[in-house]
Parts: C-alpha cells; sequence; structure tokens
C-alpha cells in the first residue's frame, strides 16, 4: 500500500535532519504509526475479504465541507466507510469526551459521523439505494477501550477484524462501476501537504549528501554515471539521485527557490 505523500515528506526531513521540534517529531511518530495500522488493514482485507468488494484507500473529498476516509469498500448496495485507528494505551468514551491515557483527546466518534453525513449525501448522487455503514476499527496490539457512552458506528477490536472481513457479504461484480468511480473522482480533493517551511539560513545545517533510493544509507559510492549504496548494493542512475535531491530541496525550502542551484545539488 502506498505511503501518503504527508508522510513521505515526513520520512525526507528525518533523513535530512530537518525534524528539529518534539512538535514535528510527534506529528512523524503519529503519521508513520497511522500508516502501519493502515497497510496491516489492508493486509487483512486482501486475504479475508471476499471478492468483487471495490477499496478506495485515503480518498478525501467535498461534497458541502471537506472530509477524508481512510477506506472505503464498495459493492453495488452497501458501503463501508472505515476509519482506522491505530492508538496504543487506553481510550475511554463517557458524555461526549473521548480520553486516551486518560488525556482529553478529540471526539473521533463525532468526526466520523460528521464525515458519514457527508459520505451519504455523496453516494445519494449515485443510487437512494446504497446503504452507507461507519465502522470504527481499533487495530493497535496493545490497545483497550472502554465505551460508557456508545458510539453511532459499529466498533472493531484488532482480535475482530478477521471475522469482520470474512462475513462480509459476497458480491457480484459492481454494476454501476464507471458511475461510480466518475462521481467520486468529481468530488475528490487533491492531496495537499502541509510543509515544515524552512528559511534559506536553515541550509547550512541540514544533512548534505545523498543517500540511497532503497534503504536510505547514507554510506554510498559515487561511480562515473551511477551511484552504489554500500548497505543494500542498490544502484542507481546519477540522473536519477540528482533529481531526486532537487525535489528534496524544493520541498525543504518550498518558499526559496534561489536554493535550487548546482552547487547546493551537489552538496
Ligand atoms: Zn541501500
Amino acid at each position: 500500500m502506498e505511503k501518503n505523500e504527508q508522510l513521505i515528506y515526513f520520512e525526507m526531513l528525518d533523513l535530512r535532519g530537518a525534524l528539529d521540534t518534539k512538535e514535528l517529531q510527534r506529528e512523524f511518530t503519529t503519521l508513520r504509526k497511522g500508516y502501519e495500522g493502515e497497510a496491516l488493514f489492508y493486509s487483512y482485507f486482501k486475504a479475508h475479504a471476499p471478492q468483487n468488494w471495490v477499496v478506495y484507500y485515503d480518498y478525501s473529498f467535498d461534497f458541502d465541507g471537506k472530509a477524508q476516509i481512510d477506506f472505503l469498500l464498495v459493492s453495488n448496495q452497501l458501503w463501508y466507510l472505515i476509519e482506522v485507528k491505530n492508538y496504543s494505551g487506553h481510550l475511554d468514551y463517557t458524555d461526549n469526551t473521548v480520553t486516551i491515557n486518560n488525556k482529553i483527546y478529540q471526539n473521533i466518534f463525532r468526526d466520523l459521523d460528521n464525515r458519514t453525513v457527508r459520505l451519504k449525501r455523496l453516494v445519494a448522487t449515485v443510487s437512494r439505494q446504497i446503504t452507507v455503514t461507519p465502522i470504527m476499527i481499533f487495530i493497535g496490539a496493545d490497545f483497550t477501550y472502554t465505551l460508557n457512552q456508545k458510539p453511532s458506528m459499529t466498533v472493531i477490536p484488532r482480535t475482530a477484524i478477521k471475522h469482520f472481513l470474512t462475513k462480509l457479504p459476497p458480491v457480484t461484480p459492481l454494476l454501476n462501476y464507471q458511475q461510480t468511480q466518475n462521481t467520486l473522482n468529481k468530488y475528490k480533493t487533491p492531496y495537499q501537504i502541509k510543509y515544515h517551511r524552512l528559511e534559506p539560513e536553515a541550509f547550512v545545517k541540514i544533512r548534505k549528501g545523498i543517500h540511497c533510493a532503497n534503504c536510505s544509507s547514507y554510506n554510498v559510492e559515487r561511480m562515473r554515471s551511477c551511484v552504489r549504496c554500500g548497505a543494500c548494493s542498490h544502484l542507481e542512475r546519477l540522473e536519477f539521485v540528482i533529481s531526486r535531491k532537487a525535489f528534496e530541496l524544493i520541498g525543504l525550502f518550498p518558499d526559496h527557490p534561489e536554493i535550487l542551484t548546482v552547487a547546493n545539488l551537489h552538496q
């Protein structure tokens, strides 16, 4: 499963030593953990879901307001809106308040309710016959929860995911697939990376050199027309290495195109 662009961007910041605050490091950890949880759910889905269910991952849309969905499982008359949370510790839900490890947290159940309302309106433009069912999945291995207030959606712990997927009803191939696809595309919003915009002075501080595209090691040897990784032996053509570095500099300094010079590319 592909990583989202925000995570790829943070990995790049990390490799260049540019995650220079506790908040950025925390954000990176949250993104990475979220991705690991979603990738794990996707592997369960592929292994256990019946054939012909169509899956969309990380779908962002705007229908009377913006919303993002981790997974959309689509069949002819039944759609599942799946939110995957990869938390650790203990969650409690009482009197409209979510706490995790006794700290107040955003109300993830209400957030999912809001997304469901928007998705239902969107789906009604495809067909009035489709039912949308929201599901909250807690995939963290070291995680427990107490729901003193009952959320409006089904909540599935890690141990019941396989059962849920196995029991999905078998479906015939999607009849109105093209229409569904067109509608989802019509309301889809482009992915927006939240940049950590560095000032030009930060250039001296970021880690220089080139790293392996395969394993990220900086232990690389430059040959005439390619670069060989000392850690994993991966070979990459020099022009790809240079264009990767240019892409990184643009991402690190989106407001300062003057940083992108030949001299800086070779540092
Ligand atoms: Zn390597």
